[in-house]
């Protein structure tokens, strides 16, 4: 690893003046979990690193004017175990209770992993469902902007070298919603998605038809994105065998993925289309 500036800030006032005179020769830390690798992979070499640590602002998961907000330095075990977010977000906690291994979620933050900009990031998936905005922040102040806007390929985001995000916000789910997240990897932790699912759905008073669908899934485009055919299909089906796999079939015709090490592209789209079978199954009444 190269000799780096390491800067403790203890207020976000401090980091994004940090980060404002670093004139984009510093790197953010907060859990580290990626950027760790890096640096001694020698891919990235900062001159200056600001460790967002001790920035209590940025840390916390709280209901306020009927959203939820997230600090953007919250670690994906305080998200698996909060019971706000059990209660009213069930499939994000779920994503982040299967993100690595204990010791991962336990340094691991929700900033780190929508700023690596991953495809396969399993917490994002999830926020696309719930319609999350990012909150980013620089010395001159703040702007919001949609999930589904924030990453614009493989490692790369709309985030400015001055800025860094602050906090995640998001509508509850009712308390009726049907919600799942639900990925497939070489095994069941330690690693990475090959396909991932995450999806939201309302049904109509009688329960019978989905009135609200929301499908978003990971690893398979260079970017998370939305199945808004199977999502329009679904809208107004009943809750049939039938109709469920013929919108698992257009989900795997959405799924753009490539061929890698780990799978076959032919894999990923089967699979992706029976991971929205494995979630709504149970759910579903003899056709
Ligand atoms: C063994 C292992 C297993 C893993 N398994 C998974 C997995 O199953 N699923 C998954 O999704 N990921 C996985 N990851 C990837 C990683 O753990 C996650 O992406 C994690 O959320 C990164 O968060 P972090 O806090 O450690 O980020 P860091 O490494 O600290 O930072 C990552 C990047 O984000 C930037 N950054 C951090 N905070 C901010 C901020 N507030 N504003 C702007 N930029 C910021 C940093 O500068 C850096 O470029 C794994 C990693 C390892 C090493």
């Amino acid at each position: 690893m190269r000799d780096f500036e390491y800067l403790a800030p203890s207020t976000l006032v401090e980091a994004l003046q940090l980060l404002s005179q670093a004139a984009g020769q510093a790197r953010l830390l907060a859990g580290g979990t990626d950027l760790l690798v890096r640096m001694k992979d020698g891919t990235v070499n900062p001159g200056q690193i600001i460790d967002l640590r001790q920035v209590a602002e940025l840390r916390g998961i709280r209901e306020e004017g009927g959203m939820i907000w997230i600090g953007a330095m919250t670690r994906h075990s305080e998200v698996a175990s909060s019971p706000l977010i059990q209660a009213k977000a069930p499939l994000f906690s779920e994503a982040c209770r299967l993100i690595g291994s204990w010791q991962i979620r336990n340094l691991g933050t929700l900033a780190g992993n929508l700023v690596n900009a991953s495809p396969a990031a399993d917490s994002v998936p999830p926020l696309f469902t719930l319609d999350a905005e990012v909150i980013l922040a620089n010395h001159r102040g703040e702007r919001t902007v949609p999930v589904a806007l924030f990453a614009e390929g493989p490692g790369r985001t709309c985030l400015g070298k001055d800025e860094l995000l602050t906090s995640i916000r998001f509508q509850p789910l009712p308390e009726t919603a049907v919600s799942f997240f639900l990925r497939a990897g070489q095994r069941r932790a330690l690693a990475i998605s090959k396909t991932s699912l995450a999806f939201t759905g309302i049904l109509d008073d009688r329960h019978s038809t989905w009135k609200e669908v929301r499908i978003a899934l990971g690893a398979v485009a260079p970017t998370v994105i939305r199945a808004h055919r199977a999502e329009t299909y679904l809208v107004g089906k009943p809750l049939s065998r039938k109709a469920l796999e013929e919108a698992a079939a257009i989900v795997s015709e959405e799924a753009k993925p490539i061929a890698d090490v780990r799978s076959t592209i032919e894999y990923r789209r089967l699979v992706t289309g029976n991971l929205l079978i494995q979630g709504l199954w149970p759910l579903m009444k003899e056709d």
